[in-house]
């Protein structure tokens, strides 16, 4: 049933074809190992490359013990495994950038960096595409922050770059349609090894609220996660209509990778603020 499901979606979302070298996002939180396995099990009907990546944050007791059950299931399935770290990339680990920054929310430089470098580690590896492990209930979640946030350009691109570059890997998201609960039964039935404790920063994101206010409403009107997204796919090419007009692509003066805005990227400007100190 649930591999079913998964099967679907990348069918129906033409999401991957033979030969497609995958590039695995693997944090070795339940949901990126999940699709981990579900990719190497789709694997034996389409032939593909797998190969993880893990972006290691350098948050202490808690990104290490996901990095190990990252490593172990990797070598379990034989798949490729490859590691960036903040420390390396970014010369700070997430732990530091906390700790000089107090003010700062952890999640805005924490997710600037991740998506920057995951990008650039699937380019580096020769993936074609992308893979995140974005469940239903984090697409629906997105959607909404969006809008409450009043960024619906931001929406426009959620699911996929306004412009084109050769530089951007191609993302797909294979759970998509998979809702959170199915993600964690699946875990279990397979005795897949957990990690349970959430990232200590993550009480700070706006995220969280968001999140329990949808499994409130989920509770009371099964469906309306499913409902959201829906809406979303059907909104998707009216929104991307609409901004698409004003959309740019200029190259970062420091680092050369494409970027929405003149100057600096965001990347280089978050990396400019984390070492001022
Ligand atoms: S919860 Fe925030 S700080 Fe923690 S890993 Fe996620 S984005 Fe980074
Ligand atoms: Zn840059």
């Amino acid at each position: 049933m649930f591999d079913k499901r998964i099967r679907k979606t990348v069918r129906e979302g033409k999401m991957l074809k033979k030969g497609d070298r995958v590039a695995v996002g693997l944090s070795g939180g339940k949901d990126s190992i999940v699709m981990l396995h579900s990719l190497h099990e789709i694997q034996k009907d389409l032939p593909y490359e797998l190969v993880a990546v893990t972006i290691d944050e350098g948050i202490k007791g808690y990104r290490n013990r996901t990095l190990e059950i990252a490593k172990n299931e990797c070598k379990k399935l034989g798949v490729e495994h490859v590691v960036y770290s903040y420390e390396k990339e970014a010369g700070k680990t997430m732990d530091e950038i906390v700790e000089e920054n107090p003010e700062d929310i952890p999640c805005s430089h924490c997710g600037v960096l991740r998506r920057y470098l995951l990008n650039k580690s699937a380019r580096e590896v020769g993936a074609d595409k992308l893979a995140v492990g974005h469940n239903l209930d984090d697409m629906a979640q997105t959607v909404f922050m969006n809008i409450m946030r009043n960024e619906p350009s931001r929406l426009a691109r959620l699911n996929e770059p306004m412009l084109k570059n050769d530089r951007f890997v191609e993302r797909i998201r294979p759970l998509q349609w998979t809702p959170e609960r199915e993600v964690a039964i699946y875990a279990l039935l397979k005795e897949i090894e957990l990690e349970r404790m959430d990232c200590p920063y993550a009480r700070w994101a706006f995220r969280g609220y968001v999140r329990e206010m949808l499994n409130k409403t989920e509770e009371k009107y099964p469906g309306t996660k499913f409902k959201i997204v829906n809406s979303f796919f059907s909104m998707e090419d009216a929104l991307r209509g609409k901004f698409s007009l004003n959309a740019k692509l200029e190259v970062c003066t420091s680092c050369g990778e494409p970027c929405s805005t003149a100057g600096l990227c965001q990347y280089c400007k978050t990396i400019k603020l984390i070492r001022r100190n």
